[in-house]
C-alpha cells in the first residue's frame, strides 16, 4: 500500500487539452492530473492519450521520442510510436499509431471501436513495460467508452491494480459485434455470453468499463442521481451502475484557472476582473460584433450559445426565444458545429431572425473566449448534461447562464430566486415554453434598475476551481486502498 504522496496514478484518455480536444473531457484531462500534482501533493501523475495527426503536427517539436512498441497479437504488426512530454510535474505519453490516429479528425470513423481497441491493447502493454521497468501504477483512471476495455485488460495481468472509470458522457458507449471480441481484443466469447462485456445484443465498451472498474463516477452529483433513478437509461447502463452500489458516485468537475481566467486571458481584447468587468466586456462585445461582421445596437442584450451541435444540447429550444429577441432588439450569437440536422436548425433560425440571430458554424477556441466575455447571457438548454463546463466558463466571465435543470447544470447554477442566485434555471425540458419563460425573467432583470449586477458578482466570485474536485478524486483514490 502506498501513502498518498507516493501514489502513482495513470490517466488514460482519448482527449487531453491542449493537445487534443473535442469537448469537456479534454478540459478535465488537461486539468485534473495537474491539479492532483499541484494541489493534493500526489507525486506521480502520468497521462496516456492518442498522438492524433493534429497533436503531432502542433506539438511534435516539443515531444521527445520515448520508444517504439510493436503489437503483434491480434495484429500482424502494429507499430506504436510513443512520445513523451513532462509539463507541470505531469508526464504525458502520446501514442502515435500510424493508420489509426493519423487522420483528419479525432473521431467519427466507422472503425472507431477498432481504433480504440488497439489503443487499449497498447495501454496494457505500456503498463506492463512500465511495471517491468520498476514503476507500478496504484490507480489507473480511465475515461469514457474509448478506454472501456482498459480495466478488464489490466486485470488479466495485474488483478489487484485498482481501476476507476469516469463517465463524462453516457450517450457515447462504443459498440462491437460479439464475433469481433476475439478478433479485436483476443477476449473469449463466453465473456459476451455471461454478460460482463455485453449490453443488449452487442459488446459495449462503456458497460465493460463500468463492470470491471473498482469504482465508477460521473461528473456531477445530480447526474449520478439521474443515472441511478432510471435503470433503463442509456440502453440499460443505469442497471450496471446501480450494481456498483456505493462505488458509483458523482464528482462535479472543476474549471481550469489558466485557460479560463478573464483577468489574464490573452484571447480577449481587454482582460478584466469583477471590478472592471464593464470595460472588459464592452471591449469583448465590440470584438464579437466585428468577428460576426454585424453592427452593434447599444443597450440591447447579447445572448451567446457555444456548443457541440447534437440533440443532447437541446438547441432547437432556441426557436422559443426568437420573438423575444426581436421585440427587444437583442442578439443571439451561436458558435458550434456538429451533426447535419442540428446545424441545419441553426441556419434556419438565423434565416428566420436575420436581425437577431447569427450562427458561426465551426470550432474556434479563440472566438469562444471572445464570446464568453462579450455576452450578457449564456444559453444552455441541454436535454441532459453530465456536468457541463460551458456554463461555468460563462459564469467566470460574468455572463449570466440560462440553463435547463439537467445534471451538472443544477449543481452549478442556482436560480435567481434562490439566495446567491447565479442565473436562470428552467425545469421540465419537455415543456416547449420553459426556455422562453426563463428568458422573459432574464430580460426583466436586464431591464430592471439594478440590472444584472448581483448575478454578475455572484457568477464571477463563484468558486469553480479544481481544488474541491481534486480533493474529491483523491478521496476516491484513497477509498480503493
Ligand atoms: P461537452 O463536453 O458535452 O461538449 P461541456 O460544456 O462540458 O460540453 O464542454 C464543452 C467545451 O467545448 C467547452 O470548453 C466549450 O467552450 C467548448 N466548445 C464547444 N463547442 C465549441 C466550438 N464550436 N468552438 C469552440 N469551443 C467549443
Amino acid at each position: 500500500m502506498s501513502l498518498d504522496c507516493s501514489m502513482n496514478i495513470l490517466y488514460v484518455t482519448s482527449e487531453c487539452a491542449p493537445f487534443s480536444k473535442s469537448g469537456g473531457l479534454a478540459d478535465v484531462m488537461g486539468d485534473l492530473p495537474r491539479s492532483m500534482v499541484m494541489q493534493t501533493g500526489v507525486e506521480s501523475c502520468v497521462v496516456v492519450s492518442p498522438g492524433y495527426r493534429s497533436t503531432m503536427q502542433k506539438y511534435g517539436a516539443k515531444l521527445v521520442k520515448d520508444y517504439d512498441m510493436k503489437l503483434d497479437d491480434p495484429y500482424d504488426v502494429l507499430w506504436v510510436h510513443i512520445y513523451k512530454l513532462v509539463e507541470d510535474g505531469v508526464e504525458y505519453f502520446f501514442f502515435d499509431i500510424p493508420g489509426i490516429f493519423d487522420r483528419d479528425n479525432l473521431y467519427g470513423y466507422s472503425d472507431d471501436p477498432y481504433r480504440f481497441a488497439a489503443f487499449s491493447l497498447a495501454v496494457k502493454r505500456f503498463i506492463i513495460d512500465q511495471n517491468n521497468a520498476g514503476r507500478r501504477f496504484d490507480i489507473v483512471h480511465c475515461n469514457d467508452w474509448q478506454t472501456g476495455f482498459v480495466p478488464l485488460l489490466i486485470k488479466q495481468v495485474y488483478w489487484d491494480m485498482r481501476c476507476i472509470m469516469t463517465i463524462h458522457n453516457p450517450a457515447y458507449q462504443g459498440w462491437l459485434p460479439p464475433d469481433q471480441l476475439w478478433n479485436c481484443l483476443r477476449l473469449p466469447y463466453w465473456m459476451y455470453e455471461n454478460g460482463s462485456v455485453r449490453l443488449g445484443d452487442s459488446v459495449n465498451f462503456l458497460k465493460t468499463g463500468v463492470y470491471f472498474a473498482d469504482a465508477v463516477n460521473t461528473v456531477s452529483a445530480h447526474h449520478a442521481q439521474e443515472l441511478l433513478a432510471d435503470g433503463n437509461c442509456f440502453g440499460g447502463l443505469g442497471w450496471a451502475l446501480k450494481a456498483k452500489g456505493d462505488l458509483f458516485l458523482g464528482i462535479t468537475n472543476g474549471l481550469s484557472d489558466r485557460e479560463f481566467n478573464p483577468t489574464r486571458d490573452m484571447r480577449i481584447p481587454l482582460p478584466y476582473s469583477y471590478h472592471v468587468h464593464k470595460e472588459g466586456k464592452a471591449a469583448a462585445r465590440e470584438a464579437a460584433m466585428k468577428a460576426f461582421s454585424i453592427q452593434d445596437r447599444p443597450n440591447t442584450p447579447l445572448f451567446i450559445a457555444i456548443s457541440r451541435l447534437t440533440p443532447q444540447k437541446g438547441l432547437e429550444r432556441l426557436w422559443g426565444i426568437g420573438d423575444s429577441l426581436k421585440k427587444c432588439g437583442g442578439r443571439l450569437m451561436i458558435l458550434g458545429s456538429g451533426d447535419y440536422d442540428s446545424e441545419g436548425q441553426m441556419y434556419k433560425l438565423q434565416e428566420a431572425y436575420p436581425e437577431n440571430v447569427s450562427f458561426w458554424r465551426g470550432y474556434s477556441n479563440d472566438l469562444s473566449h471572445i464570446l464568453y466575455a462579450a455576452g450578457d447571457f449564456f444559453v444552455m438548454p441541454s436535454r441532459f448534461e453530465p456536468c457541463g463546463l460551458s456554463q461555468m466558463i460563462a459564469m467566470r466571465y460574468g455572463t449570466v447562464p440560462i440553463v435547463s435543470d439537467a445534471g451538472g447544470l443544477l449543481d452549478t447554477v442556482t436560480d435567481i430566486s434562490q439566495p446567491d442566485g447565479r442565473g436562470f434555471v428552467f425545469g421540465n425540458w419537455a415543456d416547449k415554453d420553459g426556455l422562453w419563460s426563463a428568458t422573459c425573467r432574464a430580460l426583466e432583470t436586464y431591464y430592471s434598475a439594478d440590472g444584472l449586477e448581483n448575478l454578475i458578482r455572484n457568477d464571477m466570485f463563484y468558486d469553480s476551481s479544481w481544488n474541491r474536485a481534486a480533493k474529491n478524486y483523491l478521496a476516491l483514490y484513497r477509498k480503493l486502498y
